[in-house]
């Protein structure tokens, strides 16, 4: 069957994934099963995607239920399930207004859209300077690729947008130098995933925000990766005490279905008119029955205070394990630099082989484990990982 399904996917899909070889069948919870039989647990959450495991039964009744009641609308009319998750975003996040999408790209794509805009109602014209940070990872849509300066993804396809700058990050006199009377936004990633798992300094994050009040630029902050949870905070950017302009989510939010979402605070509450923007599909019926019941499970009241505990229990653990170096990122988004000799790819395949799945982001080690995952479940693919790792110490 495996070998069936390799040989169909390279002769009829676009040849742009590097796929392990290994074909999924069936997922319950953090564990998922190969066509082969093999059983996975699962660090990945499918990208930060499902997370509340695989086929969490609440949204999987939802999702349905819905499906045979109404699907597909189109955003030409009233849906009960998007409104009440618009209003729900709003209530717990304080922001005014939300627009959906069906990606991170295209969030981000909307942020990008009324950055320009307010930029030019605000300071003229020219007032559309963006400025992003170098390994930043916004997506891959023209726009959202054009803040996303790394060669490896945008160098087949320039000339991309102009008037978007990039500064290394945690540097902030380097940022302020950057900014002119046409810059109109800044946009972060708070724990760059992509891009390495790099995390921003509490004092840097706080001095831009307050360059952003104080000179009228828009603070757009990309929580696509580290939204809904994964930091151990429903927003990362709550843990560094600011207020963005913008936040944009995806992944996470949609529990395994496609959603975007760009949020506006009250600066931007009203920056797009009606034909300023739009999608077909986002924020459809379905995939909002979905994102409702992901957020009420992530809002409720022990859930993230039980994430913090996984992190904390896991982080500790993972300190212990030969080979590690240091460790990044928060809550359940977990970079781990390994010894500079070791190659992060060999680990992630080792552990594949041994029945845990993992990431990478750049040369760390990447683990994003469904939020919901337990204690017993965590100490299965902790003692995988100790293992390879011991492995890979033992052979030098
Ligand atoms: N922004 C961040 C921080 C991401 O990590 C990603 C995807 O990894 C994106 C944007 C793009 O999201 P999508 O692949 O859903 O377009």
């Amino acid at each position: 069957m495996y070998a069936k399904l390799e040989k169909e996917d390279k002769a009829f899909l676009m040849n742009n994934y590097n796929r392990f070889p290994i074909a999924l069948k069936t997922g319950e919870g953090s564990y998922c099963t190969a066509v082969s039989g093999q059983k996975y647990l699962d660090f990945t959450s499918g990208i930060g995607v499902n997370s509340l495991g695989h086929c969490y039964a609440p949204w999987v009744s939802a999702i349905s239920r819905q499906a045979q009641t109404i699907g597909h609308t189109s955003n030409l009319y009233y849906t009960e399930p998007q409104i009440t998750l618009a209003r729900k975003l709003c209530d717990y996040t304080g922001c005014s207004k939300v627009f959906f999408a069906n990606s991170g790209s295209e969030a981000n794509e909307a942020a990008l859209k009324a950055a320009r805009k307010y930029g030019k109602s605000r300071k003229g014209e020219q007032a559309i300077e963006i400025i992003a940070l170098k390994s930043a990872f916004h997506g891959r849509t023209m726009g959202s690729l054009s803040m996303t300066p790394q060669k490896a993804y945008t160098e087949a396809f320039t000339p991309l947008l102009t008037g978007i700058s990039f500064v290394e990050a945690n540097n902030f006199p380097a940022l302020v130098a950057k900014i002119t009377p046409q810059t109109c936004a800044i946009i972060l990633e708070l724990i760059q995933g992509e891009g390495g798992l790099n995390d921003l300094t509490d004092t840097y994050v706080k001095a831009i925000w307050q360059t952003c009040q104080d000179k009228d630029i828009l603070l757009i902050i990309d929580e696509v990766q580290t939204g809904c949870g994964r930091t151990g905070t429903f927003y990362a950017y709550e843990q560094y005490d600011i207020i963005p302009d913008i936040v944009t989510l995806a992944k996470g939010l949609g529990g395994g279905l496609p959603i975007g979402a760009t949020l506006f605070y009250d600066k931007c509450r009203a920056i797009f008119a009606y034909g300023d923007h739009g999608t077909t599909f986002g924020g459809g019926a379905i995939v909002a029955a979905g994102a409702n019941i992901v957020f009420d499970t992530i809002t409720a009241p022990s859930f993230l205070p039980e994430v913090q505990d996984k992190s904390a229990y896991m982080r500790q653990q993972i300190r212990k394990m030969p080979l590690v170096v240091s460790l990044s990122g928060k809550g359940l988004m977990i970079g781990i630099e390994l010894a500079e000799h070791i190659l992060v790819s060999e680990a992630v395949k080792r552990a594949n082989s041994q029945g845990l799945l993992t990431l990478t982001a750049k040369n760390k080690w990447r683990l994003l484990p469904a939020l919901n995952i337990s204690k017993a479940e965590i100490d299965e693919g902790l003692k995988i990982m100790k293992k390879v790792l011991t492995d890979l110490e033992k052979e030098g």
